[in-house]
């Protein structure tokens, strides 16, 4: 335990805020409606336990499941890489704490987010529920065979690394249509790329070094 300010909850909000906006900023999170949507969601609430008192700082923590909410820069990059509209339907395989749907849900018509831990998915929908969002759909299933359902979507954000884009995830994009995903063969080395679906085929560009927990095939047992 520390006792700066911070972590006896002595700074006001107001600073605070400042000073996660300000991280994000100096990372290279610069389109001001992520910025305004990650201003707007209070990342606290997504955040349990143990390492609740560094939910303001820009890092990623550990959740419940053994999985991790990610870094708030690298949540507003890959936000940013989307290119989110206010008409689009998006998919968001990961649901983990629910934050990234959060911030999606403030800039897209709708959210369908899918996780293979039916824990994480009840967890983030009750905090979906206190906090009044109206527009997230939480599914606990494998996402690496998409949301046929729903299917086509605008935008698909993973927040899981694959060795490779899952086949049925690029059939579900709309043409025109971009998803963000870290892809690599192992734990350690993974890259974010932008994937943008063509008339015919399908545009791959390489945006920066991630690393995230692996994309795993089928549900889990909790
Ligand atoms: N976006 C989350 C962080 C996700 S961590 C947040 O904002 O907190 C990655 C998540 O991907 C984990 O919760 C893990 O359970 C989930 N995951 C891994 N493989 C999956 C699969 N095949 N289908 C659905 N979710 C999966």
């Amino acid at each position: 335990m520390t006792d700066t300010p911070e972590e006896d909850g002595i700074e006001p909000i107001a600073e605070r805020k400042m000073r996660f906006l300000f991280a994000l900023r100096s990372k290279g999170v610069t389109d001001a409606r992520v910025l305004a949507a990650m201003e707007r969601v209070d990342r606290g609430p997504f955040v349990r336990g143990l390492f609740a008192e560094r939910a303001y700082e820009d890092m990623p923590l550990p959740i419940a499941c053994g999985q991790t909410i990610s870094q708030p820069s690298v949540v507003g990059l890959m936000t940013q890489a989307l290119g989110v509209g206010p008409r689009d339907t998006v998919l968001e395989i990961g649901t983990g704490s629910g934050y990234q749907a959060a911030v999606l849900s403030l800039l897209a018509r709708r959210v369908y987010t899918v996780d293979r831990f039916r824990r994480l998915v009840r967890e983030a929908s009750e905090i979906f529920a206190t906090l009044a969002i109206p527009n997230i759909v939480a599914i606990a299933g494998d996402g690496t065979r998409g949301l046929p359902d729903q299917a086509p979507f605008d935008r698909i954000l993973v927040t899981a690394a694959a060795e490779d884009p899952p086949g049925p995830l690029l059939s579900q994009l709309k043409i025109g249509g971009i998803m963000v995903l870290p892809v690599g063969q192992s734990d350690t080395v993974q890259s974010l790329i932008r994937v943008r679906r063509l008339e015919t085929g399908f545009d791959y560009e390489e945006l920066r070094p991630v690393r995230f927990v692996p994309l795993v095939e089928g549900m889990a047992s909790d």
